[in-house]
């Protein structure tokens, strides 16, 4: 009886093991277990909770898909996480996640490979009125001055963490799947819906996720009554089309502190709360934030 290479399973493994850590730049197999990634299976619009086994006086040099990694030191003194993620229009296949410690002894490389699995968004179509499709001159004008003040507030973040333990939900309204929807307005422009959409009738009070401060309050043209909070290290949570803003900008807040209430302004087709996550300049499944279990990390 003769075996062919395939049906052996020891060499089978074997080469799949070979396979497996051909792809991966990890030197051993225990450096993998030193940076945990939450959750472990990461979707394009993922936030991604990274936790790295390093000393107080270690340095750590990470990035990811492009964005350097700012890492905060854990409670029980021997640790490090970072909250950070993947954009919703990410490349899906594998990725290298590089983090580099440094230390007295030296430098110690644990990057690793880690898959991006798609997610699955859907499409849609909707109607908004013409103006939003095909702004006049003064409409482009008032957009053109939107993306600087923008630029200027998320060009700058906290150097530490603000927010403290899980994130809550904005309004008490029901949630809908409408995160990395593929959106045809009137038929033309195309657009990714980087955000989530709660069914909030007007005048509901909109609260914030986690502690921050207040970076942006004020109305903007295809977001209306805006308000932006900066989380510190490059997170923000962006409330639009508020009726009202209760706050002012350079406001601390604290978690389920009143934002504001809940309206129809800006580019919308009927009353709502759109909520949006970044990190950095990448757009995060605001759900699977609300799902992410922070309440150890700090
Ligand atoms: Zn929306």
């Amino acid at each position: 009886m003769q075996y062919s290479i395939l049906n052996s399973p020891r060499i089978l493994a074997s080469a799949l093991f070979l396979f497996v850590f051909s792809l991966a730049p990890d030197r051993t197999c225990s450096q993998s277990n030193v940076v945990k990634l939450t959750p472990d299976v990461v979707e394009a619009g993922s936030p991604v909770l990274i936790h790295v086994e390093a000393g107080r006086e270690a340095t750590i040099d990470a990035d990811w898909l492009g964005r350097k990694i700012q890492f905060f030191p854990a409670r029980d003194g021997h640790s490090w996480f970072a909250l950070a993620g993947v954009d919703v229009e990410a490349e899906t296949g594998p990725s290298v996640l590089r983090v580099v410690v440094h230390s007295d002894s030296g430098s110690i490389d644990l990057s690793r490979t880690v898959e991006i699995h798609p997610a699955h968004y859907r499409t849609s179509s909707l109607s908004v009125p013409p103006k939003f499709v095909e702004p006049g001159p003064d409409e482009l004008k008032q957009i053109e001055a939107d993306v600087k003040v923008k630029a200027k507030v998320f060009g700058a973040s906290a150097h530490e963490p603000l927010w403290s333990g899980n994130f809550r939900a904005p309004v008490t309204a029901q949630p809908t799947d409408s995160f990395g929807t593929r959106r045809m307005f009137n038929g033309k422009l195309a657009s990714i819906h980087k955000g989530m959409d709660y069914r909030a009738a007007v005048g509901t009070p909109v609260r914030a996720g986690n502690r921050g401060v207040v970076v942006l309050a004020r109305r903007l043209y295809y977001e209306g009554n805006c308000v932006i909070i900066d989380h510190g290290l490059g997170l923000w949570a962006i409330s639009m089309h508020l009726s009202r803003i209760d706050v002012q900008e350079g406001q601390h807040v604290v978690t389920g502190g009143l934002l504001g209430l809940s309206g129809a302004t800006g580019r919308v087709t009927g009353p709502h709360l759109h909520w949006a996550v970044r990190w950095q300049d990448a757009y995060l499944d605001p759900a699977k934030l609300l799902r992410l279990d922070l309440s150890g990390v700090r």
